[in-house]
């Protein structure tokens, strides 16, 4: 535990990613109130560089929470924690080589609570709501985030409202359900549920978790930063390839990198960072190579694999930013894919992969032809969650 001189946080402020105003971080904040755009959580990373040991921090047992000062929760007694975080990164050795690719790495996220890491951000995101007074959530999802919501509400002793697609996971509405939350059934995508969630958020006074309509989702998901740091003895890697919907990890993990090259914890200018796409549902894809900021909704959005299943990411413009910034590109796949990867990746290595997750290694091929990713490299595909949730299996 801290002791008495240092804070158990360094949190000091939200910042617009947009129109950069500042805001209290200790008021309850969606987003912008001025423009609307998400909220980023920002800390005085000055005097935490003077007071933090990085080595220190990851020895701790906590997990996710061996980075509390780095975290918004002020009263560590506010913290919902089911074991999130702390999650294992393989070396592919087998599947790299297959690929001429001898250092690529799994960072395997379906170790976490719910089965993928979505559990890394609504522990945050509703630890912090719980500690600024919010007693009730709602979140629309394409299958994870709402099982995710639903079991830290739960542990919590909070209620969660989830509003996802008819045709999402059977395994998503059977985990939010056993935890006790309301499932309401929308008849469309995860941009209609978010609609209608929004809506009777004003209502009926229930806080919103919607992917970047509040400020804590990515701090929780910026940890997977700090670890995949950590693993590599404080080195970024070159690539990390991320399967993007909303776009929340692919923003958290690029903070990380961005923080720990303020407080020193690594040097260079970080991991460029490439977003994979389903064929079928590609918004970011399309913008990207048009050379635009803002990402147009995608038409007749299809693919299995439901987290890619965001036909407009509300970040679209700090997901673009990110992108170019640090030097990364977008690639699609198709379904069919995903789902060889998935079983290259089960076969070669043992490794459990949900659909999201395949999309990553099913994209290597191409982005070393393409020349974006090269032979040497140190390359990190995040696998964001398990297959176990997945029909085949469930049913
Ligand atoms: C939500 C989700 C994604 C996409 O994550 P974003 O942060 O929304 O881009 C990828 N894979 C799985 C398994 C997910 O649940
Ligand atoms: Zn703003």
């Amino acid at each position: 535990m801290p002791t008495l001189n240092t804070p158990t946080t360094y949190l000091d402020h939200l910042a617009c990613s947009d129109c950069h105003s500042t805001f209290s971080a200790d008021a309850l904040h969606s987003t912008c109130p001025r423009c609307g755009s998400p909220l980023l959580v920002r800390y005085d990373l000055d005097t935490a560089r003077s007071e933090l040991d990085r080595d220190q921090l990851a020895a701790r047992p906590d997990r996710l929470w061996n980075w509390r000062e780095l975290l918004p929760i002020r009263d560590t007694g506010h913290i919902a924690d089911l074991g999130e975080g702390g999650t294992p990164m393989l070396r592919a050795r087998r599947f790299g080589a297959s690929l001429d690719l001898p250092d690529v790495w799994i960072k395997d996220e379906g170790f976490n609570p719910t089965g993928s890491f979505k559990a890394r951000g609504m522990a945050v995101a509703v630890s912090r709501a719980i500690e600024l007074g919010v007693r009730e959530f709602v979140v629309p999802t394409a299958g994870n985030a709402g099982g995710a919501a639903a079991h830290y509400a739960a542990r919590a002793g909070a209620q969660a409202h989830v509003y996802m697609p008819q045709d999402a996971p059977m395994a998503n509405r059977a985990e939010c359900e056993f935890a006790g939350a309301e499932v309401v059934l929308v008849d469309g995508l995860i941009n209609t549920a978010g609609h209608i969630a929004a809506q009777h958020a004003r209502e009926r006074g229930w806080f919103d978790l919607s992917t970047l309509k509040e400020p804590y989702r990515v701090e929780g998901k910026k940890t997977i930063g700090y670890e995949i740091a950590h693993r590599l003895g404080w080195r970024a890697p070159d690539v990390v390839v991320y399967p993007t919907g909303g776009g929340t990890g692919l923003i958290g993990i690029w903070k990380a990198f961005e923080e720990m090259r303020t407080l020193s914890w690594v040097d260079g200018r970080g991991p460029r960072m490439i977003a994979v796409q389903a064929d079928g549902c590609a918004p970011v894809y399309r913008a990207f190579h048009a050379g635009v900021d803002r990402c147009e909704l995608w038409p007749d959005a299809h693919t299995k694999a439901a987290g890619l299943r965001v036909p407009k990411p509300f970040a679209d413009k700090l997901i673009l930013a990110t992108l170019r910034e640090s030097g990364g590109t977008v690639v699609v796949v198709s379904d069919d894919d995903m789902r060889r990867a998935q079983s290259d990746l089960g076969r070669r290595e043992g490794i459990s992969a949900c659909l999201e997750g395949a999309a990553t290694t099913a994209a290597l091929e191409r982005l070393l032809r393409a020349g974006h990713i090269r032979s040497g490299e140190c390359v990190v595909c995040l696998n964001t969650g398990t297959h176990l949730k997945e029909p085949p299996i469930v049913q």
